[in-house]
């Protein structure tokens, strides 16, 4: 299929330009174009009719990696470009876990981690990722005011986040995790990078005992999107971060969990991926919590 006709293509070059070119048109008829590896099929589809298209690759103020305390993340940042960042330990661990398997060479040369948040399909990493890390998504809107909103908010549903249609994802921002910290991720796809039938993703900080002081457990290819996993973290925290407290926790988070059936997995399989792919992936968060900056 082809795209219905477009009227008009901009290209900004600055965030300046960037807040100029989303204004004339109705936000609704207005598309912002990252890698453009989600929403240029959804055009062509015809599923999305934009009557301007605002591409967003030339904002090289919105690339890249960015220590200041914690981690910000510019939204156009490239997979290739996490993938291959290896100071992104401990922590941050699991964005380069997910971001070495999204798609192909081809997806991941091209596709952003803002557009991935910004998209949220239900079987993405990145969503389920940075829910996991706890980022904040700073927005910049084209009159130009700005807000923060913590990732639990901003991920409503499949396909569907707070951000307004006038809204530019500018950058997430990470907490700073030190020694102590560890994260992880993990999928399962029908063929090696593919989509997520299941993939989860678990930071951990120790306390000064060696236990588990606090915890994120996120899922990513069930059926409401990427979601926190309540039931494993509450048994996680506090515990030694062993083989029984490990396993008692995903097989709480499989059982709690609303677990599709469909063309690529039945419900049970889902569940079971969950306590297989939960028990690898705590277990690396834990080692790498108590390894230090062990990548
Ligand atoms: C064959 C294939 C395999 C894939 N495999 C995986 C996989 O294994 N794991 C995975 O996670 N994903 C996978 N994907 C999806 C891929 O990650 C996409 O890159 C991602 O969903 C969208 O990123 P993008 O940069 O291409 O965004 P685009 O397609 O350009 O944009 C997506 C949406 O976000 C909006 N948007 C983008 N950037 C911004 C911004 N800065 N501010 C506001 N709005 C913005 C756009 O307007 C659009 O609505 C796959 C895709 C394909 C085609």
């Amino acid at each position: 299929m082809f795209p219905v006709a477009i009227e008009e293509y901009r290209r900004p070059k600055t965030l300046s330009e960037a807040r100029s070119a989303l204004a004339g048109y109705d936000p609704d008829d207005i598309v912002m174009l990252a890698g453009g590896q989600s929403i240029m099929q959804a055009i062509k589809a015809r599923m999305v009719r934009p009557r301007c298209i605002v591409d967003l690759q030339d904002l090289t103020e919105l690339k890249g990696v960015r220590r200041d305390g914690g981690l910000t993340i510019g939204a156009l940042t490239r997979y290739v470009a996490i993938a291959e960042d290896a100071s992104l330990t401990g922590g941050y661990a699991a964005l380069r876990d997910a971001a070495q398997h999204v798609g192909d060479r081809q997806i991941r040369n091209r596709g952003t981690i803002g557009g991935s948040v910004c998209w949220n399909y239900v079987a993405s990493c990145l969503p389920a990722v940075v829910l996991g890390l706890d980022a904040t998504v700073n927005l910049l809107a084209a009159d130009g005011g700005e807000r923060q909103v913590a990732i639990d908010d901003f991920l409503i549903g499949p396909l569907e986040t707070a951000r307004r249609p006038d809204e530019l994802l500018v950058s997430l921002s990470l907490p700073g995790y030190g020694v102590g910290t560890g994260s992880a991720y993990r999928k399962w796809g029908l063929v090696t990078d593919a989509l997520p039938v299941v993939g989860v993703c678990v930071l951990v900080t120790l306390a000064a005992d060696g236990t588990c002081g606090a915890v994120r457990v996120s899922l990513s290819g069930l059926a409401a999107g990427a979601q926190r996993a309540p039931d494993a973290e509450a048994i996680l925290l506090g515990s030694d971060g062993g083989d029984a407290a490990i396993s008692a926790a995903f097989a709480a988070a499989a059982a709690a969990a609303d677990a599709q059936a469909d063309k690529w997995a039945d419900s049970a399989y889902r569940r079971q991926l969950i306590v297989g792919l939960g028990r690898e992936v705590a277990a690396t968060a834990f080692d790498r919590a108590r390894t230090g900056a062990k990548p």
